[in-house]
C-alpha cells in the first residue's frame, strides 16, 4: 500500500476543492467506523445482525488517511459514527489522531454514539478535541427504553450522558419518534433536556435496511409531533442550518435548540453538504441511494491520485436528491441499514 501521509504533514497545495455535479461545495464527512453495535434498536437492526468480515473493514491507519485527504481537499467537519463507534478497539487512536486537525483545516470533530460506553470515552474526547456528542435515546423510561433497544439499560445510558457533559461535552440527544413506543413521551423529553442543558434532533424513522418492526406502523410525521410540543413548549424558528435535513428551534426562550429531521416529510437536498464513508471503504454520495465509490481499493491499488480519481468520481454521481417514501413498495428504500453508512 502506497500511502504517503501523516497527521504532522502540511495539507498538500495541489488538492483540489470538492464541489459537486449540482455546485454543492461538500465540506462535511461522515465516517461509520463499524458497522457492529452492543444494541439492537428495532428501527436501525433486525435482531439477528450479520456483520462485515473484520478483513473488509478498513483499518483505523487507512480511515485516517481517507479522513486526511478530504480535510487537504475542504472538509471542515467529520463526525464519526457507526454502528456503535465506541465498540471498535482502538478508536481513541482514530479519535486523537483527527483531532489533532482540529483548528488546523478542520473546525469540528463529532461523534454519535448510544453512550453505552461513554461514561469511560468522554474525557479522551474531550482531550483529542471533541467538543461536542450526540448521544441517541429514544426513552427515559426504563423499560420503554429496553424494549426499543431489545436489551439497552438507560441508566448506563445516563450514566455515560451525564460524563460527557462533566467532562465538558456539549450533548444533543437524539430521539426516533416511534408511533406507539415513544410518542406520548417526546414533550417530556424535551422538557429533561431544556432543564439538562442539552439539545435534543427528533428524526424520522427512514426506511433503512431490513428490520422485523412495520416502518410503516412505526412511523411519526414530525409535523404532528410539532404540534403537540408547540402546545406545551414556546418554540421560535432559528435561523440555524447544518446542511442537513434538520430545521431548528429555540425553546422556551433558552439555550436549548430543538432540531427536527424530517427526511421524510421535507427535503433540504438542495443545501446537502455531506458524503459518508463506510467502514468497509465505500463513500456513499446520499443516504437515500445507493451509487457509492470504493476508496479501499483506490487506495490499495494506486494511493492518494488513485483516492483523488475516486472521490472526484463520487462528486460526479451524487444525486441531486433522495426520494424517500415510507409504506411505497414492499421493502425498504434503500437495503444497507443506517448503520453501515453512518446515520
Ligand atoms: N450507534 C450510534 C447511535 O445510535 O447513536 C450511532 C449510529 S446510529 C445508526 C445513528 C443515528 O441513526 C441514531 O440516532 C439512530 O437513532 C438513527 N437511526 C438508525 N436507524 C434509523 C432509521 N431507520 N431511521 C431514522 N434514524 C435511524
Ligand atoms: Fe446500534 Fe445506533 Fe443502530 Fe441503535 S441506532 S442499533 S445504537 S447503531
Amino acid at each position: 500500500m502506497a500511502v504517503p501521509t501523516s497527521p504532522a504533514e502540511p495539507h498538500p497545495v495541489d488538492a483540489p476543492g470538492l464541489i459537486d455535479a449540482h455546485g454543492r461545495a461538500i465540506g462535511y464527512l461522515r465516517i461509520s467506523v463499524t458497522d457492529r453495535c452492543d444494541l439492537r434498536c428495532r428501527y436501525c437492526m433486525a435482531e439477528r445482525m450479520t456483520f462485515l468480515p473484520r478483513s473488509a473493514l478498513l483499518a483505523l491507519e487507512e480511515i485516517a488517511i481517507i479522513a486526511e485527504r478530504f480535510i487537504a481537499r475542504g472538509v471542515t467537519k467529520i463526525r464519526l459514527s457507526g454502528g456503535e463507534p465506541l465498540v471498535r478497539r482502538d478508536v481513541g487512536e482514530l479519535v486523537d489522531r483527527l483531532g489533532a486537525h482540529v483548528g488546523h483545516g478542520l473546525d469540528e470533530l463529532t461523534m454519535t454514539t448510544n453512550g453505552t460506553r461513554l461514561a469511560e470515552h468522554a474525557p479522551r474526547l474531550h482531550a483529542a478535541g471533541i467538543r461536542r456528542v450526540n448521544v441517541s435515546l429514544d426513552s427515559l423510561d426504563p423499560a420503554a427504553f429496553r424494549h426499543i433497544t431489545r436489551h439497552g439499560d438507560l441508566a448506563q445510558v445516563l450514566g455515560g450522558v451525564f460524563a460527557a457533559r462533566d467532562a465538558g461535552l456539549r450533548v444533543k440527544i437524539n430521539t426516533v419518534a416511534l408511533r406507539g413506543l415513544n410518542e406520548h413521551e417526546l414533550p417530556d423529553i424535551l422538557a429533561w433536556t431544556a432543564r439538562e442543558g442539552f439539545d435534543l434532533s427528533l428524526i424520522e424513522t427512514m426506511p433503512l435496511g431490513a428490520v422485523e418492526e412495520d416502518r410503516v406502523d412505526r412511523f411519526l410525521p414530525l409535523t404532528e409531533v410539532f404540534r403537540a410540543l408547540s402546545d406545551r413548549f414556546t418554540l421560535t424558528r432559528d435561523a440555524h442550518r447544518s446542511g442537513g435535513p434538520a430545521r431548528y428551534w429555540s425553546v422556551d426562550g433558552g439555550a436549548t435548540r430543538l432540531g427536527l429531521i424530517s427526511p421524510l416529510t421535507a427535503n433540504f437536498c438542495d443545501g446537502c453538504n455531506r458524503v459518508r464513508l463506510t467502514t468497509e471503504g465505500k463513500l456513499y454520495l446520499c443516504l437515500g441511494h445507493d451509487d457509492q465509490v470504493d476508496l479501499k481499493a483506490a487506495l490499495r491499488d494506486g494511493g492518494v491520485a488513485a483516492l483523488d480519481a475516486a472521490i472526484d468520481l463520487g462528486l460526479r454521481i451524487k444525486p441531486a436528491r433522495h426520494d424517500f417514501r415510507i409504506g411505497v413498495g414492499d421493502g425498504p428504500a434503500v437495503a444497507r441499514h443506517m448503520s453501515v453508512t453512518g446515520g
